[in-house]
C-alpha cells in the first residue's frame, strides 16, 4: 500500500493551493484527481477578479501554472476518483489513518473535491444533455454562432455566461425567476450594454422541448402563472452548484445541502481530516477565496503532521 502524509482530494485551485503548502512544508504529498487538474474555473475562459492580472487571465493557463507550481514542490498528481474511504483508529489521532480505495494510505486528508452544476430537474434536461442542454459556455458556446440561445440563472455565472455567449450567438434570452439579479453590479451594467442580449424575467422553465435536440423552451411566469414558449438551439443553465461529497457519507456528517461544516483553518470535526474550496460551506465561492482555503488547509495539515511528528 502506497502511503502518504498528506492526500489531497481534488486538484481544482484550492486543492493545488493546499498541496503547494503542504509539500513545501516538507510533508509526501499527492493529490488524487478524477477528471482534469483545475477544477470547475475551467468551465469559464478569463478570470478577471484573480488578483495580479489586470486585464485578465486565461482560466486554462493560471490552472496550468498552479498545477507546474504545486509539482515543483514534489507534489505527486495520481488521475484516480477516490471512492471508498476508511478511517483507521478513529479513536486514536496518534494511530489514526486515512485509507482511500482499499490502496493509499495517509496520516491526514484535505478534501477539496469541488462542486458540479445543479440541475433545473425539468423534462428532457437530462435527455438533452450535449444536444442542446449545457452547464459550459466555454466548451459548447462556439457550436451556437449566430443561432439563438437560451441562459437560465441570475447569479454571476450566468450574467457572465450570458455575456460570453451574446459575442457568439445571434440573440441570448437571459432567463431568471426574479426581477432582481443576484449577479454583482458590474456585470448588471454590462448586461444592459449588451445589444442581442434579451431578458425574461419572473420567469421559470417548465420543460424544455425537441424531438431529437433542444428547439425551444416552454415557460411559466413566476407571477402571473402564464405558460409561454420560446424557440432557443440550445440552452446553458447556471442556477448554482452541489458539492461533491457524495463520497465521504458515512466517514464525516454534511449539511442539508450536502457541503462540509470546517472551520476558518479548514479544520473538520475529524482530526487530520481538513476541508477547503468549493465543497465547503462558506460565504463567498471565488477563485480567490478557493486559494484562500487551500492555503489555510495546507497550512493546517503542516502543522498537524508536525505535532504527529513529535509525538
Ligand atoms: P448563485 O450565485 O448561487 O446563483 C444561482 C442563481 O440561480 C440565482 O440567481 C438563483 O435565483 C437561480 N436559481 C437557483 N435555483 C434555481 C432554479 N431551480 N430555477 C431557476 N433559477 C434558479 O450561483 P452561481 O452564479 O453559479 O455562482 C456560484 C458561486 O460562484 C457564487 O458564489 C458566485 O458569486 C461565484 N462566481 C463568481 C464569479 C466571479 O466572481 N467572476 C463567476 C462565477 C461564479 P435567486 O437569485 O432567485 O436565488
Amino acid at each position: 500500500m502506497n502511503s502518504y502524509d498528506c492526500v489531497i482530494i481534488g486538484a481544482g485551485p484550492a486543492g493545488l493551493t493546499a498541496g503547494i503548502y503542504v509539500s513545501r512544508g516538507g510533508f509526501k504529498t499527492l493529490i488524487l484527481e478524477k477528471l482534469a487538474a483545475g477544477g470547475q474555473v475551467l468551465l469559464t475562459s478569463e478570470i478577471e477578479n484573480y488578483p495580479g492580472f489586470p486585464g485578465g487571465v486565461k482560466s486554462f493557463e493560471l490552472m496550468e501554472r498552479m498545477e507546474a507550481q504545486a509539482k515543483s514542490f514534489g507534489v505527486v498528481l495520481e488521475y484516480k476518483e477516490a471512492e471508498k474511504i476508511r478511517v483507521e483508529s478513529p479513536e486514536d489521532p496518534l494511530k489514526r489513518a486515512f485509507i482511500l480505495n482499499d490502496e493509499i494510505k495517509s496520516r491526514s486528508l484535505i478534501i477539496a473535491s469541488g462542486a458540479g452544476p445543479k440541475r433545473l430537474n425539468v423534462p428532457k434536461e437530462d435527455e438533452f444533455i450535449g444536444r442542446g442542454v449545457s452547464y459550459c459556455a466555454t466548451c459548447d458556446g462556439p457550436l451556437y454562432r449566430g443561432r439563438e440561445v437560451a441562459v437560465v440563472g441570475g447569479g454571476d455565472k450566468a450574467v457572465e455566461e450570458a455575456l460570453f455567449l451574446s459575442r457568439l450567438a445571434g440573440k441570448v434570452t437571459l432567463i431568471h425567476r426574479r426581477s432582481e439579479f443576484r449577479a454583482a453590479n458590474i456585470l448588471r451594467e454590462r448586461l444592459k450594454e449588451a445589444q442581442n442580449v434579451a431578458l425574461v424575467l419572473e420567469s421559470v422553465v417548465e420543460e424544455i422541448s425537441g424531438d431529437k435536440a433542444v428547439r425551444g423552451l416552454k415557460l411559466r411566469g413566476v407571477k402571473s402563472r402564464e405558460l409561454f414558449e420560446i424557440s432557443v438551439d440550445g440552452v446553458f443553465i447556471f442556477i448554482g452548484i452541489n458539492p461533491n461529497t457524495g463520497f465521504l457519507k458515512g466517514v464525516l456528517s454534511l449539511d442539508d445541502g450536502g457541503f462540509i461544516t470546517a472551520d476558518e483553518r479548514m479544520r473538520t470535526p475529524l482530526e487530520g481530516m481538513f476541508a477547503c474550496g468549493d465543497c465547503r460551506r462558506k460565504d463567498l465561492y471565488q477563485l480567490v477565496t478557493a486559494c484562500g482555503d487551500g492555503a489555510s488547509a495546507g497550512f493546517s495539515a503542516v502543522k498537524y503532521l508536525e505535532l504527529l511528528k513529535k509525538s
